[in-house]
């Protein structure tokens, strides 16, 4: 059975004078163990649809099933549940606390759990090394590179042992070569059997995760291999796309030295 069912999900904001159909027909379904990306243009529905996969927001129209659950029927004490415990969230802005130190923002979440500060401590400790930021675990997020404290931020999602990781733009504030690298890590993380799902605009990052969704004005105009997704989507958007899509490929193929 599928992690996650859409079953043609529509959204519109109703902002009184007019109506924003921000997802029009959204269909699809993702099992237990993808790492799926979503590509799409700046307002195309990406964090709509987002947020209506991590129970932030419902549906105007449409059912989505997760874990076999209609969420729609959930009471609100029952939906804080499904995203307290099942849903790691990751975001752009990283949304860390400036005044707590590595370890204390990913033991959050357990503190709202109501987890034994001992065991608080050895679960955030592990997170941290799963980012491999153990050693820095002491550090305030200012004394972070952007990088260290998106990493921070995926420790703080992984702790809790979500069923789904859900990150909306994680590398927007990223440089080039930094977003790579978070990618990077969600593959690992993919590689351990976690439910992964990212949202892009960068065709060069989609064309690294195993499949891609492409939304267009709110509907799925592909899906399929990352790869392929994505060259389809640097295609939509001219030479200078896809040139630059098949340098990152090439750079990533090339043996690496030193
Ligand atoms: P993306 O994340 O792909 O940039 P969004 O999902 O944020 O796209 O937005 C999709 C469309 O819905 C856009 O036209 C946007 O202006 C509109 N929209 C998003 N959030 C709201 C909201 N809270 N109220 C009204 N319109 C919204
Ligand atoms: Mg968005």
């Amino acid at each position: 059975m599928a992690l996650i069912e859409l079953d043609h999900i529509v959204k519109t904001y109703d902002l009184g004078l007019s109506k924003v159909p921000a997802l029009r027909d959204i269909h699809f379904s993702i099992n237990r163990g993808e790492f799926v990306a979503i590509v799409g243009q700046s307002g195309s529905g990406k964090s709509t649809l987002m947020n209506i996969l991590g129970c932030l927001d419902v549906p105007t129209e449409g059912h989505y099933r997760l874990g076999g659950r209609d969420v729609g029927e959930l009471s609100d004490d029952e939906l804080a549940d499904v995203r307290n415990l099942e849903i790691g969230f990751i975001f752009q802005s990283f949304q860390l606390l400036p005044r707590a130190s590595a370890l204390e923002n990913v033991e959050l979440p357990l503190i709202y759990r109501g987890v034994a500060k001992k065991d608080r401590r050895e679960r955030a400790i592990a997170a941290l090394e799963i980012v491999q930021l153990k050693d820095r675990m002491t550090h305030r997020p200012a004394e972070l590179s952007g990088g260290q404290r998106q990493r921070v931020a995926i420790a703080r999602a992984l702790v809790t042992q979500p069923s789904l990781l859900l990150a909306d733009e994680p590398t927007g504030n990223l440089d080039s070569k930094t977003g790579e690298d978070i990618v990077q890590l969600f593959l690992e993380l993919h590689g351990k059997g976690n439910t992964i799902i990212l949202v892009t605009h960068e065709p060069k990052l989609a064309a690294r995760c195993p499949r891609a969704v492409r939304i267009v004005d709110g509907l799925v105009i592909a899906d399929g291999p990352g790869r392929a997704v994505a060259m389809a989507n640097a295609e939509a958007l001219g030479a200078e796309a896809v040139a630059q899509l098949l340098a990152a490929q090439h750079a990533a193929e090339a043996p690496r030295h030193g």
